[in-house]
């Protein structure tokens, strides 16, 4: 027998929940809500979003429109350090251009007056890629690995931890209370949750690990309340509408992470793919793809095979000799900026109707229901002879 089997309660994904209503006070307008959040102690970004430290949603260009509206973006290290590096620097060197990103958005600027950046680094070469991304200007830190509870986990953190202090290092990902309290007691100043549930991961299909992104943030947030010294909780993969962020944030987490979500925009470093090469390259796909679908962009996990041969990226899914991610497409949806501030209206409208207007409000005054499958079938269109999906995001 197991150590510990489960039956009760099952885990659970952030689709299965909904948001119940609060008194709305008049004084919630839009021009006052909060959406600032500290994703590592002492380190606030003013909207609760960052960028997945992928090869296909991450470069430059990406992280730069990010900053400017607000969020992080963190570059991936599923590349030889020189070249995470100098993305680092290009982002550190490009005009915050703040003028022309107001309201919902307000830029994310160093004390100099940069655009602010993360970079992701390994558990295998720390001691010289920490140093590099640093000198290049890194903001903050962040340990990418599937399973962050292990020593490989520990000794990357004292390292950083011994030779720069200052740097904010989110640690992960766990996914259980474990997981948080070894992260904390090695030195993170965040933590980042979720495995299993990434749109382009099979980690759980191919060797059972991971958990429903919905409890893994009840449990996790649960044992960071618990703590004497608060370390904001990251929600890490699954997450792609509105409605996602919103239920993840009212369990509590400070900030989420989101791969698909920026590989569909024109800056992610993806290739846009019209339908008809898209058809060519697929005949017989025709009849399974949206007619309203004009554009595609290459979406692909870290662990997939693809990302291996690309970068020689065997630092995240170590010596596998099998893949964990998958390489496939998504529907392209143009600017970054223009479907973000889509995005952000919904996340201000939906904590206006519980009553809140902070991130930290909403989670305080959050009703959050486990909805049964026959109420959830009706939260979209429904009992309609056709219509059309309109505003992913
Ligand atoms: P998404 O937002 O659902 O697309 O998930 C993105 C997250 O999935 C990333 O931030 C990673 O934590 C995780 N991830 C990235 N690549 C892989 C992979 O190949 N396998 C499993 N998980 C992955």
């Amino acid at each position: 027998m197991a150590k510990e089997v489960v039956l009760q309660p099952l885990a659970y994904s952030l689709s299965e929940f909904t948001l119940d209503t609060a008194y709305t006070s008049r004084e919630l307008s839009k021009s006052s809500a909060d959406l600032s959040v500290e994703i590592a102690r002492g380190f606030r970004i003013n909207i609760p979003f960052l960028s997945a430290a992928m090869q296909a949603v991450t470069g430059p260009e990406l992280a730069t429109e990010l900053a400017r509206c607000g969020g992080l973006g963190v570059i991936y290290c599923s590349q030889p350090l020189s070249g995470e590096a100098e993305m680092v620097r290009q982002v550190k060197a490009m005009p915050p251009n703040a003028a022309e990103y107001t309201y919902p958005f307000k830029t994310l600027v160093d004390k100099q007056g940069r655009l602010v950046v993360g970079a992701a680094i390994n558990t295998k070469d720390y001691a010289e890629r920490v140093p590099a991304l640093v000198n290049a200007g890194a903001d903050i830190l962040f340990i990418d690995s599937s399973h962050g509870n292990t020593d490989y986990q520990k000794e990357t953190l004292e390292f950083v931890k011994q030779h720069y202090p200052h740097i904010p290092i989110v640690g992960g990902n766990i996914i259980n209370a474990d997981g948080v309290n070894n992260l904390v007691n090695w030195g993170a100043t965040g933590v980042k949750v979720g495995m299993g549930i990434g749109s382009i991961c099979i980690t759980t299909d191919v060797k059972a690990t991971g958990k429903g992104q919905a409890s893994a943030v009840m449990e996790c947030v649960a044992t960071r309340d618990k703590l004497s010294d608060y370390i904001p909780v990251i929600a890490d993969g699954g997450i792609g509408t509105a409605r996602e962020m919103c239920i993840a944030l009212a369990l509590g987490a400070d900030a989420v992470m989101l791969g698909k979500y920026f590989a569909r925009f024109e800056e992610a470093p993806g290739n846009k793919i019209s339908r008809s090469d898209f058809l060519q390259m697929f005949p017989g796909v025709d009849r399974r793809l949206d007619p309203s679908i004009e554009y595609l962009k290459e979406y692909w996990g870290e662990g997939s095979l693809r990302a291996r041969i690309h970068q020689e990226a065997q630092y995240r899914y170590g010596q596998n000799e099998f893949a964990e991610g998958v390489d496939s497409y998504i529907e392209y949806a143009g600017g970054l900026k223009e479907n973000l501030g889509r995005t952000l209206a919904k996340i201000i409208k939906s904590m206006h109707d519980a009553g809140a207007n902070s991130v930290k409000e909403l989670r305080e005054k959050a009703v959050v229901r486990l909805a049964s499958a026959k109420s959830m079938s009706e939260a979209g269109a429904h009992d309609l002879i056709s219509y059309h999906k309109v505003a992913l995001s």
